[in-house]
């Protein structure tokens, strides 16, 4: 996909290609990932990075398990289960997390819908569905929230956001989004339960960066 121009910062892909991202984030980065060949070569980088600290790593300051299985994944690119195909505007991933069905859409009023995907300890994500020029709903910002724009775009005070595009707001942005004219906007939007951005990130690169 072309045309994205708001990517993934390293903090999320060190994260995630490590294993330690919540669920529901590493569900809308596998998502941004699968459309935007950017963050693709820069995920293939930290990975490759990321097996050379561990490999050199002394067995201790990382648990074997996460070891094995980095070093596994690193091993054996190819022998994952074969991805679900992207459906219309919903990428691999989301497939995959809808288990290859079409979302189940819930009103939730001024004519937007969502559908939940996951919702748990470690956060929620759902799909957004937002009727033109209407204002995305209340979704929870207590914490991080990731959103991913799969169809149609949304401006708030920090920017335009098209197909691809990923917005991250922690609570300390005040933002009210509002869907553009044209075809509605539909989201994939994840937030964690209670943890901050700013401790959350140190905490998830300690294990591997002993920072
Ligand atoms: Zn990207
Ligand atoms: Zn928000």
């Amino acid at each position: 996909m072309t045309g994205i121009t708001h990517h993934i910062p390293d903090s999320l892909l060190i994260a995630y290609a490590a294993g330690t991202l919540p669920k529901p984030f590493a569900l809308v980065v596998a998502a941004h990932v699968s459309l935007c060949d950017e963050c693709r070569a820069r995920l293939a980088a930290h990975e490759a990075a990321g097996g050379a600290i561990i490999e050199q790593s002394a067995p201790e300051t990382i648990s074997e398990s996460l070891r094995d299985r980095v070093l596994d994944a690193l091993d054996n690119p190819f022998d994952m289960p074969a991805p679900h195909p992207r459906q219309g505007v919903y990428p691999g991933p989301v497939m995959e997390a809808l288990k290859g069905r079409p979302p189940k859409w819930k009103r939730i009023g001024m004519g937007n819908r969502q559908c939940i995907i996951d919702h748990g300890a470690e956060g929620s994500v759902r799909l957004l569905w937002i009727a033109p020029g209407q204002a995305v709903p209340d979704h929870g910002h207590n914490g991080l929230e990731l959103t991913l724009v799969l169809q149609g775009a949304f401006e708030d005070e920090t920017g335009h956001f098209g197909p691809g595009d990923l917005e991250i707001a922690d609570a300390d942005l005040e933002h009210t989004p509002i869907a553009a004219e044209g075809a509605p906007c539909i989201c994939l939007a994840a937030t964690d339960a209670a943890l901050k951005f700013n401790s959350f990130l140190p905490r998830v690169l300690q294990p591997l960066f002993r920072i």
